[in-house]
């Protein structure tokens, strides 16, 4: 964000300097304090840095069945723009709806984002701000039925919900105590889940909501159906645990 800022007001500032009539050049300026009070609206400038590097998946890629495709490659190199003009436009409004919702701040540290096509899940790795997305799943190259390129984005944004509850962990959860018997998975999935789908209806964008059900749903190992359903057991369940994340 903070990035997208600077470069909107350089080419406001650039574009003023071909501008003539003062009262342009004022209307210019009025616009370009505009831009960056919209930019200082969302709660962290350039809080995520989206890249990929194939050389990183080098070593994963020396695992036995996990070698990469050059096409692979291809088609990612290709797309990574797709998914970061979406991500652009998506992952600060999901990042800023979470903070009003529970009243909370992400991390003010630059989170890296790393593509990947290593046989790996997506993960994050909260203490050291780094988050990591699985993108096989993605790529018309690698499977016939791709998951929606937005799919992506939200799985980004979940990944930096981890982030988001390492920092601002639930204390004294009422709910967790309730579960306690669902595996670690499951229980450590409730409150995100629920942050995730708060903020996906504060947006109004059920279909991306419906999405994400669908295929979190199909993971193996079941644990994110198993959250999902507890989370939407009834129609103000979320609720709940949205409540014990904002405390
Ligand atoms: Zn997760």
């Amino acid at each position: 964000m903070g990035i997208w800022s600077r470069s909107q007001n350089t080419s406001m500032l650039e574009s003023s300097l071909t501008l003539t009539s003062v009262s342009r050049i004022r209307a210019t300026l009025i616009s370009a304090v505009m831009l960056c009070g919209l930019g200082v609206a969302h709660a962290n400038p350039s809080l995520v840095k989206v890249e990929y590097l194939p050389r990183q998946d080098l070593l994963c890629a020396l695992l036995p069945g996990a070698s990469i495709k050059e096409e692979w490659k291809v088609e990612l190199l290709a797309r990574q723009a797709e998914f970061e003009t979406l991500w652009n436009a998506q992952g600060p409004r999901l990042m800023e709806a979470a903070e009003t919702i529970t009243g909370k701040r992400f991390p003010p540290e630059q989170i890296e984002a790393q593509l990947t096509l290593c046989n790996t899940p997506s993960e994050s790795f909260a203490a050291t701000g780094r988050v990591s997305i699985n993108m096989r799943y993605a790529l018309r190259s690698f499977t016939s039925t791709p998951v929606p390129m937005r799919y992506k984005v939200d799985t980004l944004f979940h990944e930096l919900l981890h982030v988001f509850l390492f920092k601002n962990p639930i204390q004294n959860s009422r709910l967790l105590e309730e579960n306690a018997s669902e595996p670690e998975r499951v229980r450590s999935h409730l409150h995100l889940l629920a942050l995730q789908k708060a903020v996906l209806l504060k947006l109004n964008e059920p279909d991306a909501l419906k999405d994400v059900i669908a295929i979190d749903s199909q993971l193996p190992g079941g644990y994110y159906k198993r959250a999902w359903a507890i989370v939407n057991a009834t129609d103000d369940a979320y609720l709940g645990y949205v409540a014990e994340a904002s405390r």
